[in-house]
């Protein structure tokens, strides 16, 4: 086996694809009047609304504001228990400490790799508020279960789509399935707006509230003050942060969205690909798909067959990076992190998470991608696994 690596140059495992209108129309943003919230975060804001269906949407900083948002909306406070997965970014649980809430981790399925709905049921008291299910690599959370139970119990469902613009479940859109809904346009995700995030909803309540929220709890709307000084006046009602998005990023976001479906459409196609190339191959299993949702392919993690491996996934992730191909590892599960564990959480509480973090890889996926770089994965994947193939 030859020690030159399969690819000369480094291929991350995503990143934005930036092309000469966007540029344009951030340079264009630049000589205006408005630098930060001005118009353009409203033109943003009703293209994304539009996009997914529903009646507001309300553009953060970034997309953790964002869930900080939605929780506060949601009511959360002191003591109040907020059910989600630990299969995720720590961002969708920190925002319900940022609340004085406890996060309450729910195991996930192991087929789908999203929040199992067996398993909240199993976790609802009388203290929880809220259901944050995360839409793990774009594939929906099985969301009419979990809203069921949110029915139910009274409960608001705040989704965390990060991954999923562009997916739809049971032919909705994500983005109009929820009591709110969280996007993020980090550089990483579907369309950018260098950071930045959004929440989708169509109460009316929520999106006053998630208004007022990112801008320091303050008000000018006449009808929602408390009282009237004059022309100058405007009210402080609770604490609220400065969470405010840019029209330099807002600009970048609307032109991004008109490319949403060409950039889903790529990403599905390597996914083929991909599942096509590995599907015969008994040391990893590919992402399995619930018949009710269409992904929109954030991520595309494998499994590790172990028991067919002489190593373990270290020694193939590594093998993998010296062949110059940017694997990583999405996620370690939230609640084995240091913070977490000092708050008392640990290993044993959701086994079927802290098992499926032992197996996993995510290989590169960007529509910003060539069906050549896609093919170098291939053969990567394909020279690690005869090398360590028992
Ligand atoms: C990216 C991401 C977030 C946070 O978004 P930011 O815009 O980076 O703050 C939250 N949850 C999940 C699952 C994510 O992937």
């Amino acid at each position: 086996m030859s020690n030159k690596p399969i690819r000369d140059s480094y291929l991350p495992y995503g990143r934005q694809w930036i092309d000469e209108e966007d540029i344009q129309a951030v340079v264009d943003v630049l000589r205006s009047d408005y630098l930060t919230t001005g118009p353009a975060v409203g033109k943003f804001e009703h293209a994304v609304a539009s996009y997914v269906g529903t009646t507001y949407a309300v553009a953060f900083a970034n997309g953790t504001a964002a869930l900080h948002g939605a929780c506060f909306a949601a009511d959360v406070g002191e003591g109040d228990e907020v059910i989600t997965t630990p299969m995720t970014f720590a961002a969708s649980a920190n925002c319900v400490l940022y609340q004085g809430g406890k996060p309450v981790f729910a195991d996930i399925d192991s087929d789908t790799y999203n929040i199992d709905p067996s398993k909240i049921a199993e976790k609802i008291t009388d203290r929880t508020k809220a259901i944050i299910p995360v839409d793990f690599t774009g594939q929906p959370a099985d969301l009419e279960q979990i809203k069921e139970l949110a029915k139910k119990h009274n409960l608001v469902v705040i989704e965390d789509a990060a991954h999923a613009l562009g997916a739809t479940y049971k032919g909705g859109k994500v983005g109009s399935i929820s009591d709110m809904t969280m996007f993020s346009f980090h550089p990483v995700k579907h369309i950018t707006s260098g950071e930045g995030g959004i929440i989708t909803t169509n109460n009316e309540v929520y999106y006053q509230k998630l208004l007022q929220f990112r801008s320091h709890g303050v008000t000018r709307q006449s009808d929602q003050l408390i009282e009237n000084q004059g022309p100058w006046y405007y009210e402080m009602q609770f604490l609220g942060y400065n969470y405010r998005m840019t029209d330099i990023q807002a600009t970048l976001g609307t032109s991004q969205l008109k490319k949403i479906n060409h950039f889903v459409d790529r990403r599905r196609k390597y996914v083929a690909m991909y599942n096509e190339a590995f599907k015969e191959l008994e040391e990893i299993n590919v992402p399995y798909q619930d018949a009710n949702g269409n992904s929109s392919w954030h991520l595309y993690v494998i499994r590790l067959n172990l028991e067919k491996l002489t190593v373990s996934r270290r020694e193939i992730f590594e093998a993998l990076l010296e062949e110059n191909i940017g694997v990583n590892v999405h996620y370690i599960p939230v609640h084995l992190q240091p913070y977490y564990k000092q708050l008392g959480y640990g290993y044993g509480t959701c086994p079927n998470a802290e098992k499926l973090y032992e197996e996993i890889i995510t290989l590169p996926l960007f529509p910003a991608m060539t069906e050549e770089d896609v093919k170098d994965v291939i053969e990567a994947v394909n020279k690690v696994l005869n090398l360590y193939r028992k």
